[in-house]
């Protein structure tokens, strides 16, 4: 039998500098701090190969997310890829994925990432308004994420997604509908469309603490949601999550391993894992991370195995959020071992989520509340 597939998600922790909205892990990049985590992230690489039993399968799908990868020179990105294929086998039409802000790069960065054998460019265009980019306090231009599609294709680029956002301070339908159509007219082959969702302990929490900005209107992100389902469908593009339409064949290959409960192992601080009914995470901070490798420590803070139940209900939380849905009979199923019944009946009664025979899924508006639809079927 053929092993199960495993992705790999290296997390590079580092930004120009932070977005209004973002309440991710990262710090502020700085020369000296990127060149330690590098020699740190090899060094876990080096680590988890020999001592993850899993590491021995092939490997489908390379990730370098973050924070902004492309924070880290086109030189060190490579070194690191190097490395992953000296100590993990790569299939050799391995999904190599690289996010980009798209002012951190160049032609030549580009052309040496695609050297290098990266397959997929993810750029974070967020907005194609400039004005709706500065009032997330998000650094960058929409000439900027123009000219490097050019430039990515110029590189030899064929996948290519562009990550957009709706709900954005001050965006209207009209306003939303502009972005798409930028987009398409820059033919990604794969496009997320995120609705904005404001995060505790942000700028951007503060500013409409204190009036200075507008919260996201649920009733318009919906308008908006069905817009870009219209346009984007329309225009030949297939939504597979939430927030993810793809041509034909052009589905993120890692990102389908979260959402379909498969398996993967994050390097990095702050990375999480989730390996043979375990899920593992490492330290989200960077001064630790750096110290535990360098005793030859890997640097993971917590580890829970899974139950046979407890892998069914993350099935089933994830692959709600997929437009295929999970069996009808799985969604029962974890209800019946959780006790969720009454809540499971009432997300149904309420058309969050929506049935047709065989299959589940989040509906329309299940998907704009999929974080707390997870948290009461958890
Ligand atoms: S570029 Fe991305 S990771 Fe960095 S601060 Fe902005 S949203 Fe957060």
């Amino acid at each position: 039998m053929m092993p199960p597939p495993l992705g790999l998600y290296l997390h590079i922790p580092f930004c120009r500098q932070r977005c209004d909205f973002c309440a991710f892990y990262l710090e502020i990049h700085r020369e000296h701090r990127a060149e330690t985590f590098v020699r740190s992230l090899m060094h876990e690489i080096t680590l988890s190969a020999l001592q993850h039993v899993a590491a021995k399968r092939p490997v489908q799908s390379v990730y370098f997310g973050g924070g902004t990868p492309t924070a880290l020179t086109a030189t060190q990105l490579t070194t690191i890829l190097s490395d992953v294929r000296t100590h993990f086998s790569l299939t050799s039409d391995c999904e190599i994925t690289v996010e980009a802000h798209p002012s951190t790069i160049s032609e030549p960065y580009l052309v040496q990432l695609r050297q290098a054998g990266v397959t997929r460019m993810s750029f974070g265009a967020e907005s194609m308004e400039d004005g709706e980019l500065a009032r997330i306090g998000r650094p960058g231009s929409v000439s900027e994420t123009v000219t490097a599609m050019t430039q990515a294709r110029t590189a030899g680029f064929t996948n290519i997604n562009l990550d957009v956002m709706y709900g954005l301070p001050g965006q209207c339908v009209e306003s939303w509908q502009r972005t798409l159509a930028h987009c398409l007219a820059l033919e990604p082959t794969h496009l997320c469309c995120y609705a904005l969702t404001v995060e505790q302990d942000t700028r951007l929490a503060s500013k409409i603490q204190h009036q200075r900005s507008q919260a996201p209107n649920e009733d318009l992100q919906i308008e908006m949601d069905e817009a870009a389902q219209r346009i984007l469908s329309d225009a030949g593009y297939e939504r597979y999550e939430i927030s993810n339409y793809a041509q034909p064949g052009y589905a993120c290959r890692h990102n389908l391993l979260y959402w379909t409960n498969g398996e993967y192992l994050g390097l990095g601080p702050s990375a999480q894992s989730y390996l043979d009914g375990t899920r593992f995470g490492n330290i989200a901070d960077l001064t630790a991370y750096d110290a535990s490798l360098a005793a030859s420590r890997l640097p993971i803070e917590d580890r829970t195995g899974l139950s046979k139940d407890e892998q069914l209900r993350d099935a089933v939380i994830f692959g709600l959020r997929l437009i295929q849905g999970i069996p009808t009979r799985h969604l029962h199923q974890h209800a019946a071992n959780y006790g969720h019944a009454a809540v499971t009946a009432k997300l149904l009664a309420q058309q969050l989520i929506e049935e047709d025979g065989e299959r589940s899924r989040l509906s329309a508006r299940g998907r704009l509340q999929a974080d707390t639809i997870a948290s009461l079927l958890f």
